[in-house]
């Protein structure tokens, strides 16, 4: 069940978001949503094994080297998330303004790992892909800093 806290925390009848399910085939699309809630914040979701892999960023996504970012892992979205624009009513979890602010595809990059697979990758906290979108392009990292907790750093590398 693997949309089970996204369930968990929505009201399908009072939220225009949608609803909990997942898509059967792998792909790799990524989108990042400009999430205007109590905190502005940039939804980046890589899609993995039918469901889309979820992290708030607290300020906009770097497109340069040199600028790292904090990102927040959250719960996985439904695939069909990655269409979501709208808004969320007051009182409903995420209440404010939802667009598409970064659309497009991603590699992962697992060089070295050939038998790794992009969900191992983010388990042992750390994954390498290259975005290939209408903001952001080139090779971006997801690093998890802190072990016990939800905080990873997202940065550009620099080649
Ligand atoms: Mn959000």
């Amino acid at each position: 069940m693997p949309l089970k806290e996204y369930k968990k925390k929505r009201d399908f009848g009072a939220t225009p978001e949608p609803g909990p399910e997942a898509k059967d085939t792998a792909g790799r699309d990524y989108v990042i949503q400009k999430h205007q809630a109590t905190n502005l914040h940039f939804d980046l979701r890589l899609e993995d094994e039918g469901v889309l892999k979820s992290w708030a960023v607290t300020k906009e996504p770097p497109v340069e080297p040199g600028v790292k970012r904090l990102a927040v892992h959250v719960e996985d979205h439904p695939y069909s998330y990655k269409d979501f624009e709208g808004e969320i009513p007051e009182g409903q979890y995420g209440a404010g303004t939802v667009e598409i602010w970064d659309k497009g595809t991603y590699r992962a990059l697992l060089e070295g790992e050939p038998d790794a697979t992009t969900a191992e990758a983010i388990e042992r906290g750390a994954l390498k892909f290259e975005l290939d979108g209408e903001r952001l392009k080139g090779r971006y990292v997801l690093y998890h800093f802190d072990k016990n907790g939800k905080n990873w750093f997202f940065f550009k590398m620099k080649s």
